[in-house]
């Protein structure tokens, strides 16, 4: 096979990258659980590179001396990891250290009887030569004693398995999709470790190389998630506690720590992440906010409110609070918080100020707030038409003051109908309405006042009870090219013009404006 006559390099390579974590986990030194970690790594790197020395060497004697070497980190890797665990998923008793090294006794003396010729054939009654696809290493013989002592050792690495999926059920919800990560990885290598040779597949350092799932696995995790534990923190609690969502991020923008809020805020804003929030870097996903990216990257406080793009989604604010002097310099504190139930009730209570109950169209107070703000427009005019109902208080008297209701509503419908085109109506008082249009000018503007004159008047009103009116309106209009014409004074002149139709026989439209208003 000739892949395999590269096997040795990657060994060695697999050992530098196991070394190279041991050194990189140091950085996290407040990960519980990490001093046992980092041996345990040490173990792992020594055992592969002494398998690869085993594999290279080219007398029997160095091989065979190798392959003793190896059982040092080899036997010594399930204590250590049961030990890691141990400390990872509670709080080491001060006695723990003195239990190690009692449990490390029988190890020793595996060792020790390698090492010393006379007591050898208690652990081996033969040593070989094997070649596995052009791989030549050592055989070995194991003795009852041996099997024993290597059940053993075994039985660390499944107890720390167990305790570990013990632990999980206290580990904070977001933090249990990693920690399930690092169980499985562990898993991988106890149980490879154990069935490979049940099931007789063995070559020379199958027994090391299982171990690196778990290797790849604890570093991942912990660069992800370098506050990884699985006992909740005090500032889990913490942050667990608070209504709002808390995202701890670092200096270079990874989130260090985020509470469940938190992420289902995240995935609101920015929508579902493949894996976890944790060890993502939030920066690539505040640059869809500019705002909040240029407080961010200058480590500026303050609260900004997120308006969002569509109408029922997420209305939210975030606090940006830099953690100055904190260990970790250049880190701050996300609040987010869903403000989408206070503005939807800000929207109704707006709604509810600026609309006419019964008709629906604006009133007085918003109809000027609107007509104040309104834009002009080039080469248009605007027409004011203030619209009277006729002998209104005689369908009051004859039908009843809800049939006049109704009416109301009827008469507001069809004004709206010709609210297009940036045209606003509202509703003044009473039965009184006004109407601001866009027009070319005064002769289009006419015409549309007369076709809602005529609508008017070509409309059945239906009564509850069966009655049917016919309605007719009087309408005063005024119109201006001059943008900056105020309101009271179109509505003077309207309302001067409405006086005309109205003592000219009603049902009719009068402009004003050509006659002197004082
Ligand atoms: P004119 O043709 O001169 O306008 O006569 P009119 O009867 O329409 O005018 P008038 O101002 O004498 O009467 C208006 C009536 O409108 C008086 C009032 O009771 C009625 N009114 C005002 N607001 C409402 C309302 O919200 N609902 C109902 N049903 N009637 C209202
Ligand atoms: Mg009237
Ligand atoms: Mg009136």
């Amino acid at each position: 096979m000739p892949w395999m006559k590269g096997y040795p390099y990657y060994l060695l390579l697999s050992g530098t990258i196991s070394l190279y974590m041991g050194i990189f986990a140091c950085r996290f030194r407040r990960l519980p659980g990490r001093r046992y970690a980092w041996v345990l790594l040490l173990l792992i790197a020594s055992a592969l590179v002494l398998t690869a020395a085993e594999i290279m060497a080219s007398s029997f004697k160095i091989k065979l001396l190798m392959r003793n070497l190896q059982q040092l980190p080899l036997l010594f890797i399930p204590l250590f990891a049961y030990a890691a665990v141990r400390d990872y998923v509670s709080p080491l008793p001060s006695r723990f250290r003195r239990k190690l090294t009692l449990l490390s006794i029988p190890l020793v003396l595996d060792i020790a009887f390698i090492f010393t010729d006379p007591y050898h054939h208690l652990i081996r009654s033969s040593v070989g030569l094997v070649n596995t696809g052009g791989i030549i290493g050592i055989m070995v013989q194991p003795t009852l004693l041996s099997m024993a002592l290597i059940a053993y050792d075994q039985v660390f690495g499944l107890y720390a398995a167990y305790l570990f999926a013990v632990s999980l059920r206290n580990v904070p919800e977001h933090k249990l999709k990693l920690n399930v990560l690092l169980l499985l990885g562990m898993l991988i290598s106890v149980i490879s470790s154990i069935a490979l040779p049940a099931l007789k597949i063995t070559f020379t350092g199958f027994t090391v190389l299982t171990l690196l799932p778990s290797v790849a696995v604890v570093y991942f995790a912990v660069n992800r998630y370098p506050q990884l534990s699985p006992v909740p923190s005090v500032s889990d609690r913490l942050l667990g506690s608070a209504i709002e969502g808390m995202v701890l991020t670092d200096r270079n923008g990874v989130i260090l720590s985020i509470n469940e809020t938190g992420e289902k805020l995240l995935t609101r804003m920015f929508g579902p992440v493949p894996f976890h929030w944790l060890g993502l870097s939030i920066l690539s996903f505040l640059r869809q906010y500019p705002s909040i990216l240029g407080c961010y990257e200058n480590r500026q406080g303050g609260r900004i409110e997120l308006e969002p793009a569509e109408e029922e989604s997420l209305y939210c604010s975030i606090s940006l609070i830099p953690l100055e002097g904190s260990p970790e310099e250049g880190a701050m504190l996300l609040m987010i918080s869903d403000c989408s139930d206070q503005k939807r009730y800000e929207r109704e209570l707006e709604y509810q100020a600026s609309i006419d109950d019964l008709t629906g169209l604006y009133n007085r107070r918003h109809f000027l707030n609107t007509f104040n703000s309104r834009e002009h427009r080039e080469g248009e005019g605007m027409a004011m038409l203030l619209m009277d109902i006729d002998d209104f208080k005689q369908i009051n008297d004859a039908y009843g003051h809800l049939a006049g209701d109704q009416a109301l509503v009827s008469f507001s419908r069809k004004v709206l109908n010709f609210c297009k085109n940036g045209a606003i109506a509202g509703r003044l008082g009473g039965e009184e309405f006004v109407l601001c249009l866009f027009a070319r000018n005064e002769a289009e503007a006419v015409d549309k006042a007369e076709a809602i004159r005529r609508a008017v008047v070509g409309y059945t009103v239906m009564l509850e009870g069966g009655h049917s009116i016919h309605l007719t309106v009087s309408i005063g209009m005024i119109y201006t090219e001059d943008p900056d014409t105020p309101f009271e004074q179109l509505y003077r002149q309207a309302d001067e013009a409405l006086y005309l139709s109205k003592t000219n026989g009603k049902n009719k439209v009068t402009v004003g404006g050509h006659f002197s208003v004082s």
